[in-house]
C-alpha cells in the first residue's frame, strides 16, 4: 500500500471500499493488525511527539481522516480521493463482523458509555459477538500508573474473551501509546483506536 507522507507523518493513499478491504483480509489472518485514524489536529500533535509518532509508523493501516489531509495530499501532487473517516471505517467494520460472525470489544469512554455503544451495536448488529467492554478510566492507562492492578484486571479481562476486534477510545495520543505498549500482550486480531466514536455509538 503506497502511502503520503504529511509533515513527517505516514497515511496510507487509500480510499473507503480499499479501506475496508484491508481490514477484512486483517480479520482473515492471526496477525496482531492495528489500525489509526489520523486528522489533521493528530498530525499536528505528531510533528511534536516522537512517541505518538513511532506508534503511528508502526500502524498496518492509517487511515485518512480529515478533510485538511485530502487538501494537503493535492499539494504533495499525491491526492488522496477521499476522507475516510474512523467512525464510517468502525461501522464498516462492525457490518463485516456481523455477516461474519466476529467478536468486539470495546474499551474506553466515561463510565457506561462503552457499555451502551455495545448494547446499541448489538442491537443493529444481532450476529456481532459483543463479548464485553470497559471504561477507559481505569488506573494505569495514564503515564506513571503503567502496570496498575486495575489495568492488570482489564487486560486479563479482554485476553479471556479474545475479541477479534479491540475498539480502544481513550483519545489521541492516549489509545496509540496504549495500544502500541500492549498489542504483543492482548489476545486480539484487530486493535483500532477509535476515540469519540465510542460516544456517537452510546448515542
Ligand atoms: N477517554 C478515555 N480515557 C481517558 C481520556 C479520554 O476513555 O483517559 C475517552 C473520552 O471519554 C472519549 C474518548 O476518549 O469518549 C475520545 O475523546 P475525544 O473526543 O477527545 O477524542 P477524539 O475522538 O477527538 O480522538
Amino acid at each position: 500500500m503506497e502511502k503520503i507522507n504529511v509533515l513527517g507523518v505516514p497515511i496510507h493513499k487509500i480510499n473507503m471500499s480499499e479501506a475496508l478491504h484491508k481490514s477484512i483480509e486483517f480479520l482473515k489472518s492471526n496477525e496482531k493488525r492495528v489500525i489509526f485514524t489520523p486528522n489533521s489536529e493528530i498530525i499536528m500533535m505528531a510533528k511534536d511527539d516522537k512517541n505518538l509518532l513511532n506508534a503511528i509508523k508502526e500502524a498496518d493501516l492509517i487511515i485518512p481522516d480529515g478533510i485538511g489531509l485530502v487538501l494537503a495530499s493535492k499539494i504533495l501532487k499525491k491526492p488522496l480521493e477521499e476522507r475516510v473517516t474512523g467512525i464510517d471505517l468502525m461501522e464498516n467494520i462492525l457490518d463485516y463482523c456481523n455477516k461474519s460472525k466476529k467478536s468486539i470489544f470495546i474499551l474506553g469512554g466515561k463510565p457506561g458509555v462503552a457499555d451502551k455503544a455495545l448494547k446499541n451495536i448489538s442491537k443493529k448488529y444481532p450476529n456481532i459477538k459483543a463479548l464485553g467492554s470497559y471504561h477507559g478510566y481505569f488506573k494505569g492507562h495514564h503515564i506513571g500508573q503503567e502496570g496498575h492492578d486495575e489495568e492488570k484486571s482489564v487486560i486479563n479481562l479482554i485476553n479471556n474473551l479474545k475479541p477479534d476486534v479491540l475498539f480502544v477510545a481513550f483519545g489521541a495520543p492516549k489509545q496509540e501509546l496504549w495500544i502500541q505498549r500492549y498489542k504483543n500482550e492482548i489476545n486480539s486480531n484487530i486493535f483500532m483506536g477509535v476515540g469519540g466514536s465510542v460516544d456517537v455509538y452510546a448515542g
